[in-house]
């Protein structure tokens, strides 16, 4: 008689072998392309224990984990993320959105939340569109433009606008960083302009760990010679599309916050320039208000 699978034997046998591979969290990322393979809450898993699989899913989840194996990351395999406690559509065309941005929403939120009535934001380089999703859906009265120069990223930033309802808040416009509104001449001014932009540096890229390098789109994340190479394109051309009082909001490297703010500085425009730091300690966020 052939072998039976069941769900529990399914589980621990992908969880031996990732780790025995050293894959991260294996016994998660077993359960994720588990109940991806058989249309299940992970949850459900656990209440069908005896269950045995069939011929063909089972030849699916074999697809899977030798992909799983190859270090391409699950979220890209499953197609979907956690962001912000909402569940967001992810391809290769995308970056995964990582857990040091909630930061970047959380403080994106707060700002919103000091102010009254309808605030106009910009998310550049939207990717999945993660963090103008996250805003919408955690501030009322938010008008949302994010733009992105990678016209695949933006067909998944729209399946998460449409998702999530958001329509009627967030409009995706395709173009390099604020080209598409100027494109549009809409002179308006922005309340905050949020920006997680690539940041790595050139040597870095070539040292970045191989489920990063080999499927994450180079373009979402590699930024020149220091990773810097936006920042400066966003510290040109910001003061024309911030209000006075307005925010702008940026995630950084771990060893960028010198050189961005002094990039801001720079400018003139900006009052009191922070840097802070994440959950594991490093630099993250730099906010700046402006002040003319
Ligand atoms: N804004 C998206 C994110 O935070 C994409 C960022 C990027 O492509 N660099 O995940």
């Amino acid at each position: 008689m052939a072998e039976q699978w069941t769900i529990k034997k399914l589980l621990d046998w992908m969880t031996s072998h990732f780790t025995e591979k050293k894959i991260d969290s294996p016994r998660l990322t077993a359960e994720l392309l588990l109940s991806f393979v058989l249309n299940m809450q992970r949850i459900e898993l656990y209440m069908n224990f005896d269950k045995e699989v069939e011929k063909q899913k089972l030849d699916n989840l074999r697809e899977l984990v030798k992909r799983c194996l190859n270090h391409e990351p699950v979220q890209y395999l499953i197609g979907r993320t956690e962001f912000y406690s909402l569940s967001l559509k992810v391809s290769k065309d995308c970056l995964i959105p990582r857990p040091e941005t909630e930061l970047l929403v959380e403080r994106a939120i707060e700002f919103l939340r000091t102010r009254t009535g309808r605030q106009h934001v910009c998310d550049l380089c939207t990717g999945s569109g993660c963090i103008a999703v996250a805003m919408a859906k955690n501030f009322r009265d938010a008008s949302i433009i994010a733009t992105d120069i990678c016209d695949k990223a933006l067909s998944i930033a729209a399946k998460n606008v449409a998702k999530y309802n958001l329509a009627d808040k967030i409009h995706l416009l395709h173009g390099d960083l604020f080209k598409p509104i100027i494109d549009q001449l809409d002179g308006k001014e922005f309340d905050l302009i949020v920006c997680n932009p690539p940041y790595i540096s050139l040597p870095e890229y070539e040292n970045l760990d191989q489920k990063v390098k080999n499927h994450e789109p180079r373009l979402a994340l590699e930024a020149g010679p220091e990773g810097l190479d936006i920042y400066r394109r966003i510290a040109a051309e910001v003061g024309s599309h911030l209000k006075k009082d307005g925010l702008l909001l940026l995630e950084i490297g771990w060893l960028q916050g010198k050189a961005v703010k002094q990039l801001l500085d720079d400018t003139k425009i900006f009052g009191e320039i922070k840097i802070e730091k994440d959950l594991s300690d490093n630099d993250r966020i730099v906010s700046a208000l402006k002040i003319v």
